[in-house]
């Protein structure tokens, strides 16, 4: 593997992996593999789900039909798996949601922005403003894909899912995550202590001048999940808010998990040729253990029978 030099605007997920794995992450963002049929049904589920509450925020409860549209169209090309996870039982969960949280004690809603402002933000140096904007010159901030100038030294892409306004006035980033399972302590505990949700709120205090903390939207996808009668506990919120010194070591994780990526020591470590290299729990998960398992000279070509290739620089949203 060469040295990653490609890290101008790096987004979490990418210096999240390097310290997952860094042999996962030289496969993934040096040499662009993504396995065959990565798209799983439970990642196309959260994908719909994102499309289907992007579509509510932005238009109001009564485009439902819309973001049903959205849904199907997602779905349209995949054969389930496993089968009960279908663009109808999505859209039973989206029929849920809207009956949960439409009123109008709901404790958020989403802001609305300024397009010139963020145009003529100097801290803003992309952003895919581009159909967003109504005719007022407002837009909401949804799924907004950004790099942001977040200090001196480092630039950041990211993908804000919502900002929104809470009833007391305070602005805080919003996240969505559709989740296969209920939320435990220990999932909740690494959500809290990574460091994605510091660096959504610095980014958003670059966009908007403020940010209070963060809020996890949880959509639970399970099979009772789109039956209204189920009393399993179908969607929770949480918030969190972080001290500065929290906020400051965020932005120091970033900068030097840039550095480390970039170094040649990163590179040593993809190039031995021993695997995999965690043999326990976080390999079995992971998307290239098949081609760790097999001996380096065979690697090149499994990875055509096994893998595309794609963009080596793209970021994956989150
Ligand atoms: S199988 Fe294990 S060692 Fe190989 S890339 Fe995945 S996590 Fe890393």
């Amino acid at each position: 593997m060469k040295l990653d030099s490609t890290l101008e605007a790096p987004s979490h997920s990418r210096l999240a992996k390097l310290h997952d794995c860094r042999r996962a992450y030289g496969y993934r963002y040096v040499m662009g593999l993504r396995s065959r049929g990565s798209q799983s049904t439970k990642s196309l589920g959260g994908k719909a789900g994102h499309a289907a509450l992007d579509t509510l925020h932005r238009l109001g409860w009564e485009a439902r039909e819309i973001a049903d549209n959205h849904i199907d169209a997602i779905f349209s090309e995949h054969v389930s798996n496993p089968e009960w996870l279908t663009a109808e039982h999505m859209k039973g969960i989206i029929g849920n949601y809207i009956e949960r949280y439409a009123d109008e004690d709901d404790d958020f809603r989403r802001l609305r922005l300024n397009a010139d402002d963020v145009l003529k933000n100097e801290a803003v140096l992309y952003s895919d403003l581009a159909g967003r904007v109504a005719d007022d010159g407002s837009f909401s901030m949804n799924e907004m894909n950004m790099v942001v100038q977040l200090d001196d030294k480092l630039k950041m892409t990211l993908v804000l899912d919502m900002l929104v306004e809470r009833k007391d006035g305070t602005v805080w980033v919003a996240d969505h995550k559709f989740t296969a399972q209920y939320l435990g302590q220990g999932v909740l505990g690494r959500y809290i202590t990574s460091k994605q949700m510091p660096l959504y709120i610095l980014a958003a205090r670059k966009l908007v001048g403020r940010c209070d903390g963060a809020i996890l939207n949880a959509v639970w996808m399970g099979q009772a999940a789109c039956n209204p009668a189920s009393k399993a506990t179908k969607f929770d919120r949480y918030y969190f808010d972080y001290t500065e010194g929290q906020l400051e070591e965020a932005l120091e994780w970033a900068a030097l998990s840039r550095g480390r990526a970039q170094s040649e020591t990163n590179a040593f470590g993809f190039n031995m040729e021993y695997w995999p290299q965690n043999p326990s729990s976080y390999c079995s998960g992971c998307d290239y253990l098949q081609l760790c398992e097999v001996a380096p000279a065979m690697r090149p070509g499994r990875i055509t029978q096994w893998y595309d290739l794609a963009e080596a620089e793209v970021e994956d949203a989150e």
